[in-house]
Order: structure tokens, then C-alpha cells, then sequence
């Protein structure tokens, strides 16, 4: 009963492949209904809901930019309308423009900025208002271990996922009383495209600084997500589980 999801309707962004995918699985098979979201991926979005059984009353993908405040507002009653009230969201979506500080164009800051931190706050401003008027739910955030300690040539991305943690402190602050608990992850490395597209020295290297030698994997950052969704976690809130093999210990 405790990790059961069973027919509450969750929203996570980003759910198109990697660890948002893992999200979306693990959810569906612990009973939840699961409306996710793509940006530019539409074949593996409804690749995902094939492989689930097509079973759109359970899950379906919704093609969204999290940087487009407009298209959030005009999306979420879409989905209550398809699907039923919205109970959680996981704001997974994230993306990464790597570079020295010296070298990094302002593009690059503002883009990562805009999807990583101004998304979370799209999304959990125009869930919150309806959430906290319903008396109970989860929002679960994707952070990151350079949030928490920082890292060289992410000045954008670490800043980014540090002000998630900050955010993520004030909304289990203010959203408390309502009965609305939120929480963060942050992952160190885990095995998706985004490491993946990494040269394999520098896959080997990751691997030796991590205490428990190996990269984390998708379903192992899921596991964590839906103990936090989960009744389980129901006094738990303002808190960040960090995945990461003993990295940051
Ligand atoms: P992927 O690149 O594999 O997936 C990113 C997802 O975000 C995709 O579904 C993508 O959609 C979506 N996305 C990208 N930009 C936007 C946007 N503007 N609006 C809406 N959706 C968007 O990333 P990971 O699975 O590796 O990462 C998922 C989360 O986990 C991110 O927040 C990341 O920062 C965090 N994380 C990852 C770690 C890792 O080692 N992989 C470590 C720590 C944290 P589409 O494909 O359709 O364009």
C-alpha cells in the first residue's frame, strides 16, 4: 500500500526519454495515471505509451516547452479535462550548454536558466494555485549533485539546479499547510544521452571518482522520485535525496 500510486494522475515533464522516461514506467506500473511531456521527441513520447499498452486513460504525452508560461496554462486544464485533477507533478525537464565561464555565451547561460529554473517555476506556478486549493499532493523536483557542490564548466547548469534545491526549501515552506509536500532529487551520474555523448576517458574517470564505481542508473533516480510521490514520504517534505553511488558523501 505505501508505495501505491494506484489511479492518481501525475504530471512529469521531460518525459520523452532518458530518466523522465524511467519516471513515467516506473509510475505507470505502480498504478498511477500519467500524463508526461515532450518537447521535440514525438515518436519516442508515443513509443513509450506503445510499449505501456496504449491504454490512453492511463498515460498520455502532451507536447510542451516549459519555458512558455502561455502554453503551461492553456495545458494543464487540457489534461484535467482528459484525464482527471492533476494530484503531482515531477518537474524533470532539463538541459545542459557546457562550457568554461570565460567561454560561455550569454545565450548558453540564459538558455539553460530559462528551461532549468524559470520551467520549474512555470509549471509549479500554475499547478500550485489549483493544488494547494485541493488540500493534498507532491511536487517533486529534479535536481542535481552540481547544485550541491558546484561544477566546472556548468556554471549555468549548477547554478540552475542550486536555485532548485533554494526553491524547492520555500515552496515545502509556504505550500506545508495546504498539505502539499515538495521535495527534490539530485542524481550525480547517471547513464542517460546526456552522459552518454561523453568521450569514453572521461566516462572511465566519472566511474573512478564515484565511490560505488559506476553510474547510477534511469530506474534507480525513478525508485526515489516515487517514494517521494508516494504515501510513504507523507512527513517528508523541503528535503533533497541525493542518488549518487557515495559521490558527494
Ligand atoms: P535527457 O536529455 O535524456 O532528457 C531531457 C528531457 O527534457 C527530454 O524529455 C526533453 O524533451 C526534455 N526537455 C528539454 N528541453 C525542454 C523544454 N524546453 N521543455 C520541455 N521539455 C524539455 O536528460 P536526462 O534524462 O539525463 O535528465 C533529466 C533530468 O535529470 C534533467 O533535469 C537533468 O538536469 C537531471 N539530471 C540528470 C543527470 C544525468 O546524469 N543524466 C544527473 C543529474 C540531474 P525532448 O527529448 O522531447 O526534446
Amino acid at each position: 500500500m505505501k508505495n501505491d500510486l494506484t489511479n492518481k494522475l501525475f504530471l512529469i515533464t521531460g518525459g520523452s526519454k532518458g530518466i523522465g522516461k524511467a519516471i513515467v514506467e516506473k509510475f505507470y506500473e505502480s498504478g498511477a495515471k500519467v500524463a508526461f511531456t515532450y518537447n521535440s521527441n514525438q515518436e519516442s513520447a508515443e513509443e513509450i505509451i506503445s510499449t505501456l499498452g496504449n491504454d490512453t486513460s492511463r498515460v498520455k504525452c502532451y507536447k510542451l516547452d516549459v519555458k512558455n508560461y502561455n502554453e503551461i496554462e492553456q495545458l494543464i486544464p487540457q489534461i484535467e479535462e482528459d484525464m482527471g485533477e492533476i494530484y503531482g507533478l515531477v518537474n524533470n525537464a532539463g538541459i545542459t550548454k557546457d562550457g568554461a565561464f570565460f567561454r560561455m555565451q550569454p545565450e548558453d547561460w540564459s538558455d539553460v536558466i530559462d528551461t532549468n529554473l524559470n520551467g520549474v517555476f512555470n509549471m509549479t506556478k500554475a499547478f500550485g494555485n489549483k493544488v494547494i486549493r485541493r488540500g493534498e499532493g507532491k511536487i517533486i523536483n529534479i535536481s542535481s549533485v552540481s547544485g550541491l557542490k558546484g561544477s566546472q564548466g556548468q556554471a549555468n547548469y549548477a547554478s540552475s539546479k542550486a536555485a532548485i534545491i533554494s526553491l524547492t526549501k520555500t515552496l515545502a515552506r509556504e505550500f506545508a499547510s495546504f498539505g502539499v509536500q515538495v521535495n527534490a532529487v539530485a542524481p550525480g551520474f547517471i547513464a542517460t544521452e546526456m552522459v552518454d555523448a561523453m568521450p569514453e576517458p572521461a566516462k572511465k574517470k566519472i566511474n573512478s571518482m564515484v565511490p560505488m564505481k559506476r553510474m547510477g542508473e534511469s530506474e534507480e533516480v525513478a525508485e526515489a522520485v516515487e517514494f517521494l510521490a508516494s504515501p510513504s514520504s507523507n512527513y517528508i517534505t523541503g528535503h533533497t535525496l541525493v542518488i549518487d553511488g557515495g559521490l558527494t558523501a
